[in-house]
């Protein structure tokens, strides 16, 4: 099927409320104009050079999201532009992105990554800690950024009810969260695998990219 095809199938199934992140890391800019031509304008990168470049290309209504992992020394490149930060694990990660947004007066959009898997590969912070950082006087002090909600992976498994019980941490996480920081609105979990599962657990934001753009080398 084509990317349109596969577009249209998944936006049809999305609940109202669930925004959809179109995952175009590694995939050519003519596959990224493809969604673009189908209506899509969230786009997901993990590489910050590699968004950057995308977007220079790419028309300049596009809303582009980092979801991987970012190295506090790559910020600059991506404060510019950048819609939202999936995976701020640090409060040195978010003063940095602070520091960069002020350049460009902005306030950038962020998302706390949760660590909900078990496996030990992947990043986030505990959700104790996602609780002091957002309580703590560092934090208010930091009028670029804007922390809107978290992000978390689930191990990756065939084992559904592992899944859904790691989403359910994350659900959990957000809701006593969001009430000692009232901004928080978005829940980003579920991929292609399991988005559905993620949507039926609370997410809001799901990040989808082999299910719309096929396979990745
Ligand atoms: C690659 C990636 C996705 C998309 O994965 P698919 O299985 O291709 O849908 C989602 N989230 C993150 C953080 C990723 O790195």
């Amino acid at each position: 099927m084509s990317i349109k095809q596969n577009l249209n199938i998944i936006k049809q199934s999305l609940p109202d409320h669930v925004t959809l992140v179109a995952v175009s890391k590694t995939k050519p800019v003519s596959d990224l104009m493809e969604a673009y031509e189908t209506g899509q304008r969230i786009f997901g990168e993990n590489k910050i050079q590699e968004m950057a470049d995308k977007h220079q290309e790419m028309p300049k209504d596009i809303k582009w999201h980092m979801i991987g992992h970012v190295q506090t020394n790559k910020v600059k490149y991506m404060a510019e532009f950048v819609d939202l930060i999936h995976g701020v694990e640090s409060f040195k990660l978010l003063k940095e992105i602070n520091k960069q947004a002020k350049k460009h007066d902005r306030i950038i959009d962020c998302l706390l990554q949760i660590k909900i898997a078990s496996e030990d590969s992947k990043f986030g912070m505990s959700p104790e800690d996602a609780s002091t950082l957002l309580q703590s006087e560092d934090f208010s002090s930091l009028k670029n950024v804007s922390v809107i909600g978290v992000m978390g992976m689930a191990t990756f498994t065939e084992d559904q009810d592992q899944i859904k019980q790691e989403f359910g941490v994350l659900k959990t996480t957000f809701d006593s969260l969001k009430t000692v920081h009232l901004d928080l609105e978005t829940i980003s979990m579920g991929m292609s695998g399991d988005y559905q599962l993620a949507i039926d657990c609370g997410s809001t934001m799901v990040r989808v990219g082999s299910s719309i753009f096929g396979k990745r080398n």
